[in-house]
């Protein structure tokens, strides 16, 4: 192995092993608010995920954290329309955004996810990192970029997780992938580097738990070694 990598991975290790241990732990539905004021006192780091309805955000939820049903997979896209609070007994909270861009969603809806989603895009200083979820089969579409035009005005970090890659072929995949990292590398609060799972074949699940892990880590959140 190039001597020069050895220190690098041996780094990485540690956080697939500490992002493995950070949701063995027990998860739980906290609540569900309509209103910033709902929200606990932004003590705690946490990590929001968001992404169009029907991206596979529910399914990645419980992927992540081993339980399958701690988020509702739903059948009616658009239907939620909270910011539902996970937790477990480390003080990282995991917030779950109501899903975006769902074509036949009422215009009142899609005002009122508008309203919930800036206010709280704008008023969450704990905010360590938004996760948007885009399906691996379509790349960024127009309701997409106008989420991560607003997470670039309002300075809030985001990367990108593809989900369902387990769709496209592998050459497609990439190409994908390629084409939203290129997308990133021009968007200011953009992490450059996109993480592809499959909720389905479990695969990504572990580069996605260390990428919080050591996210956690930097926000000085103590993780068991
Ligand atoms: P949400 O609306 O974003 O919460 O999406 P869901 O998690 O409810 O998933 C929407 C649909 O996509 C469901 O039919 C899931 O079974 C399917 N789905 C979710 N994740 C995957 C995946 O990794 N691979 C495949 N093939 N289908 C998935």
């Amino acid at each position: 192995m190039d001597e020069a990598a050895a220190p690098a991975q041996g780094e990485q290790a540690r956080f697939v092993e500490a992002g493995r241990q950070l949701f063995a732990r027990p998860w739980a539905f906290v609540r569900g608010v309509r209103t910033l004021s709902d929200l606990p006192p932004p003590e705690a780091p946490e990590i929001a995920i968001a992404g169009r309805s029907n991206v596979g955000k529910s399914s990645l939820v419980n992927a992540l954290t081993g339980q399958k049903a701690l988020a509702r997979t739903s059948n009616t896209p658009g239907r939620t329309q909270e910011l539902n609070l996970f937790a477990s007994d480390t003080p990282l909270l995991l917030v779950d955004m109501p899903g975006y861009g769902y074509a036949e969603a009422p215009k009142a809806a899609v005002a009122a996810w508008t309203r919930l989603v800036h206010a709280y895009l704008r008023g969450r200083p704990n905010l360590a990192r938004v996760y948007v979820l885009v399906d691996a089969r379509h790349g960024l579409k127009v309701v997409d970029r106008e989420v991560l035009d607003s997470l670039d005005r309002a300075a809030v970090s985001y990367q990108v997780v593809l989900t369902k890659a387990d769709k496209p072929k592998a050459g497609e995949l990439h190409r994908v992938m390629a084409a939203v990292e290129a997308e990133l590398a021009r968007r200011p609060a953009a992490y450059p580097e996109v993480i592809a799972t499959s909720s389905l074949r479990g695969s990504g699940i572990e580069a996605l738990r260390a990428a919080i892990a050591r996210l956690a880590a930097e926000r000085g959140i103590d993780l068991p070694d």
